[in-house]
């Protein structure tokens, strides 16, 4: 991943197509990586999104992620099947359950591990990155749980807020800039109308089955990007059909992102990457360690860029 120029919204209603790419993370599990992808590198300060399975495994092979740091950014977990323990070192043990999110406020600093449970045979799950603003991307480390989030059925849909405001609920995950997220789920099929702020740009993915938005197709892992200005967006769904609604303010604001960083600047990048790379063996001072975790914490790769 590179330096990214900033990318501008569509300030008028389009529909663009974007298709995840398959990438490896610890353990078993590969991932469709839906963000950042080269047509679109965020959706208001959303700015990463990888989805998970549906995957079925052995027991013991699932998903097994090594201590690694993150900067600038909080990690927004939102589980649907599996069970995930999450060790931070901040000292946090959190096992997410579905139908909960993990949020880890990373500011300037944080390490944490993630691995499916030792008996557990299944993950279905989407690991988000929302950028943090400037004015706070250097904030303390925080970890949040939140094992209940607003739901309701509207529309032959059952809605999950995982974040923001949306049709009179909030949810209570904590935020810095203006963003939602929602998991729609129809079991039986259904025609829909979700009403949306026309300030928001926004992207649709369906998880698993599909849906038909103004006469196309989009199948699991196909982004609809819907850029802005829009009222609301009607939507056909096939029985079974899961998805993500993701939206928010364009980020006014130029970012890096390497590896797990996430910056305002390439000397900040380079920085955390000597930090964390320095102190490898006993914890680092910035990172702190992950206390329990059975294995080597990973390694950050060479900056892909000569030394400023
Ligand atoms: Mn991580």
């Amino acid at each position: 991943m590179s330096t990214d120029a900033p990318q501008s919204a569509s300030s008028s209603p389009i529909i663009e197509r974007i298709a995840a790419r398959r990438a490896a993370i610890g353990g078993s599990i590969t991932v469709q990586r839906v963000l950042p992808v080269r047509e679109r590198r965020t959706i208001g300060a959303w700015c990463f999104l990888d989805h998970a399975g549906p995957a079925e495994f052995e027991a013991g092979a699932g998903m097994r992620v090594a201590p690694h740091p993150h900067i600038g950014l909080q990690t927004f977990t939102w589980l649907i099947e599996g069970e995930v323990l999450h060790r931070d070192s901040l000292g946090n043990a959190q096992v997410i359950r579905p139908g909960q999110v993990n949020l880890m406020t990373a500011g300037r600093g944080i390490a944490h591990s993630e691995e499916s449970l030792p008996g557990e045979r299944r993950l279905h799950a989407a690991q988000l990155w929302i950028a943090l603003p400037e004015s706070v991307a250097d904030c303390a480390p925080a970890f949040e749980h939140y094992p209940v989030l607003p739901a309701w059925e509207q529309g032959g849909c059952r809605l999950t807020l995982l974040a923001g405001s949306y049709g009179g609920h909030i949810a209570p995950t904590r935020l810095y800039s203006p963003l939602v997220g929602i998991d729609l789920f129809s079991p039986y099929g259904a025609a829909t109308r979700l009403p949306l702020d026309p300030a928001f740009e926004y992207g649709i993915l369906p998880l698993a089955g599909e849906i038909h938005l103004s006469g196309q197709r989009f199948a699991a892992d196909e982004l609809a990007y819907l850029g802005r200005g829009r009222q609301a967006i009607g939507l056909d769904l096939v029985p079974g059909t899961r998805l993500l609604l993701i939206g928010g303010e364009p980020l006014g604001e130029e970012i890096v992102i390497w590896w797990n960083f996430v910056g305002h600047s390439k000397a900040g990048i380079a920085q955390a990457q000597h930090d964390w790379e320095s102190g490898m063996d006993g914890g680092s001072e910035r990172f702190g360690r992950v206390i329990g975790y059975e294995g080597a914490p990973l390694t950050a790769p060479p900056l892909p860029w000569a030394k400023a």
